[in-house]
């Protein structure tokens, strides 16, 4: 846990979500400002910076991170189609929240290239 890290606090409970997912060391909650029908941020409870300063000790907790967004998009029938899985990395990359997320985005058409 950060101190001060909004998600670490959406974790541990001090701060309210609506969770979708969790187990000991993942957490999948809905977008507060969701930018689709059905829009998840999947979060490792440890405190990662963002991907940029992942190491290989996060290894395993970033790859079992897919495999549960394969699961939760199971659980939705707006994803039946297909779905979006986004990292937004450091200020240029878009990223505001500094404890790594993935947003799992879907129920409509994305286009490509990204904004
Ligand atoms: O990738 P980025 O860092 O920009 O994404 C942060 C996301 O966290 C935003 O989509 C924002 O809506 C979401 N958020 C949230 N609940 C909060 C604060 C931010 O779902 N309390």
């Amino acid at each position: 846990m950060s101190e001060n890290c909004l998600f670490c606090k959406i974790t541990k409970g001090e701060i309210p979500s609506y969770k979708v997912y969790e187990d000991e060391k993942v957490f999948a909650f809905r977008d507060i400002n969701p930018q689709a029908p059905v829009h998840i941020l999947i979060i490792p409870k440890k405190h990662i910076g963002g991907l940029n300063t992942a190491s290989e000790e996060d290894e395993r907790i970033l790859g079992n991170i897919q495999i549960i967004v394969s699961k939760i998009a199971k659980q939705f029938s707006e994803m039946g189609n297909g779905f979006r899985l986004v990292n937004n990395c450091g200020a240029d990359g878009g990223q505001t929240v500094f404890h790594i997320h993935y947003h799992l985005l879907g129920g409509r058409v994305f286009g490509w290239p990204p904004g």
